[in-house]
């Protein structure tokens, strides 16, 4: 089946439309989207679909079969993902499948370490969804997000790592000596290691425009991003260490970078904070917020801003704007595991449980492996692990040092 030619019929107040839509975009289904409300035609095509009855959201696929309102399992299955594993116990159950987790599972697979990947969305995560990734080695003029990820899925294809497609984890519990995962369909898995590499995601203003432009003006990593903008002007949206580290480094490549801090003051250190405040290229508005984004022809143009202290908006003219107002991390599901994570809920492994709370009592006989996490046999490696550094190739590299690791804990168990 080819999957350019699904029509999703729906309305855009619909929230099951929404989940249907986000399912396709999550998986890089490509669709076309009608709303029946603005199109006659397609809203009596529904109608005649459902004998009378106007349902939506219809999904209609190029073999002409169709589906009513249909729940993300069912638009999996439709679609010929592979959501349920061939067993029930692994060496190793990955957990996301990002370029940490694909990388891991190269590694092990290779190693003859029987790995599955279990995955909620489309494999590549974060990398998939970058227009360009401009900074990876080996690849001079970079290479699509989305070429990228599927080199990774073809690699681990290859070895033998066995993937599953639109399951989510929802929780992860330990029984007689093993590492047991349970989707949101109620599967179980059980493992002799468990690696999360769930990644994290970047905290959107969640305004208008916003996801319009989303690699085509927006941005949240100026090392990634930065070098885009050479003579251009930009914003940066924040007032932590973040947004007045990443002005900085900004700087180096755009003509003027102006800050929208939404308080009176910086959160930054005081040492960055006086870098930002005597940059000739830098502005500062205080008690600014962004009420919208736009653009012309898919490409940013200008920024809504609104002063919340004398109420006045504006037009702020921008090539780009960087969004640095946090992370969070996909660990949600972890929470009840015994797994020990930051303040701010990233993974803690290695030598830094050690100063987090003292090593847990579990570690009787030996040091945690670097990126192994407060329960022996669990590790975690990429941008959910606590101090990483959020690039693709860092994920990747942790990838295939946490692989290393995992091949040293199986010698023992
Ligand atoms: C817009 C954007 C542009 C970027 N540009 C660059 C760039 O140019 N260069 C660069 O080096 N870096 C860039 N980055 C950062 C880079 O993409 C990340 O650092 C990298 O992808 C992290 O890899 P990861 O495998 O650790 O996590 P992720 O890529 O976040 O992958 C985690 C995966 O886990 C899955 N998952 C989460 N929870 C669950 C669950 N409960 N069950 C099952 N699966 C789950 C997610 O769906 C996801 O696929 C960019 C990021 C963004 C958002």
């Amino acid at each position: 089946m080819t999957q350019a030619d699904i029509i999703v019929y729906g309305a855009h107040w619909c929230p099951d439309c929404r989940r249907s839509k986000q399912f396709l975009g999550e998986h890089q289904i490509p669709y076309t989207w009608i709303d029946i409300e603005e199109d006659k035609q397609a809203e009596q095509e529904v109608i005649a679909k459902n004998q009378g009855k106007r349902i939506i959201p219809t999904i209609v696929f190029d073999d002409g079969d169709f589906l009513v309102e249909p729940t993300n399992a069912q638009l999996a299955s439709k679609l010929g993902l592979k959501t349920h594993a061939s067993r029930h116990h692994y060496d190793l159950i990955v957990v996301g499948g990002g370029p940490a987790g694909l990388t891991a599972a190269i590694y092990t697979a290779r190693e003859a370490i029987d790995t599955l990947v279990i995955e909620r969305a489309a494999f590549g995560g974060q990398a998939a969804g970058t227009e360009k990734l401009d900074n990876m080695p080996g690849f001079p003029d970079g290479v699509a997000g989305i070429e990228f990820s599927q080199r990774l899925r073809q690699q681990a294809e290859r070895f033998g790592v066995e993937l599953l497609q639109a399951q989510e984890i929802t929780t992860v519990y330990q029984k007689d000596n093993y590492h047991c995962v349970e989707t949101a369909d109620g599967s179980q898995y059980s493992s002799k290691t468990l690696l999360i590499t769930t990644g994290s995601r970047y905290k959107r203003l969640e305004v208008s425009g916003e996801s319009d432009y989303l690699g085509a003006g927006v941005h949240f990593c100026a090392t990634c991003d930065g070098p885009f903008y050479k003579g251009k002007q930009v914003a940066v949206v924040g007032g932590g260490n973040s947004a007045a580290e990443e002005s900085l480094l900004l700087t180096k490549f755009a003509d003027q970078v102006v800050i929208l801090v939404r308080k009176g003051a910086f959160k930054a250190t005081q040492f960055i904070q006086d870098k930002v405040l005597a940059h000739p290229k830098i502005e500062v508005r205080w008690h600014t917020e962004v009420s919208a984004f736009s653009g012309a022809r898919g490409k940013l143009k200008e920024l809504k801003i609104r002063n919340n202290q004398t109420h006045q908006s504006e037009v702020l003219p921008v090539d780009g704007a960087f969004i640095f107002i946090g992370l969070t991390p996909n660990t949600g599901f972890l929470k009840g595991s015994g797994i020990v994570l930051d303040s701010w809920g990233f993974i803690v492994t290695g030598q830094a449980l050690k100063q987090c709370r003292g090593l847990p009592p579990l570690f009787e006989d030996r040091d945690p492996f670097l990126l192994e996490s407060s329960i022996p046999g669990i590790f975690a490696a990429g941008d959910v692990r606590d101090a990483s550094t959020k690039q693709v190739v860092s994920a990747a590299g942790e990838g295939g040092s946490v692989a290393l690791e995992i091949r040293e804990y199986l010698k023992r168990v």
